[in-house]
């Protein structure tokens, strides 16, 4: 196994045992979307509310399901914040690039190109894009 794999893998679980913007969200502004992957069980909740300018100004996840989904939610929460429902969209379409096997990690310096290596098992892409269709989900796209 190559150091970059070691890495990406230890990014991976850093954010299932750790995970970033867990919990949900309340009020009229937040838009949410529930999904799940029957395949593996997982599931997920997603919330996010916008700023009066467009933006992202918080974003959560709650459910359960197997470190690729949870990884990938959490770094989904962390990636969007800030972000306009345009940029949000064109990052989703990065990333689902990028789990196909098809593109390059929409940046690399995050933690989103520690999924790179999910391309190479077509059963675990649908539990790494999970949360991305959740995404799509809550902003009706
Ligand atoms: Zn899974």
């Amino acid at each position: 196994m190559s150091d970059l794999e070691d890495l990406y893998r230890e990014v991976i679980l850093d954010h299932y045992r750790n995970p970033r913007n867990r919990g949900t969200l309340t009020g009229d502004a937040v838009v949410r979307a529930e999904l799940q992957n029957p395949t593996c069980g997982d599931e997920i909740e997603l919330a996010l509310v916008f700023d009066d300018q467009g933006r992202i100004a918080d974003v959560r996840f709650a459910g359960r399901g197997c470190s690729i989904s949870m990884a990938s939610a959490s770094m989904l929460t962390e990636a969007l914040r800030g972000k306009t429902r345009e940029d949000a969209l064109e990052l989703d379409r990065q990333v689902q690039a990028m789990l196909r096997g098809e593109g390059d990690p929409p940046s690399p310096d995050q933690d989103l190109a520690a999924l790179s290596g999910v391309a190479q098992f077509p059963v675990r892409v649908k539990c790494a894009t999970l949360a991305w269709h959740a995404l799509e989900h809550a902003l009706g796209s």
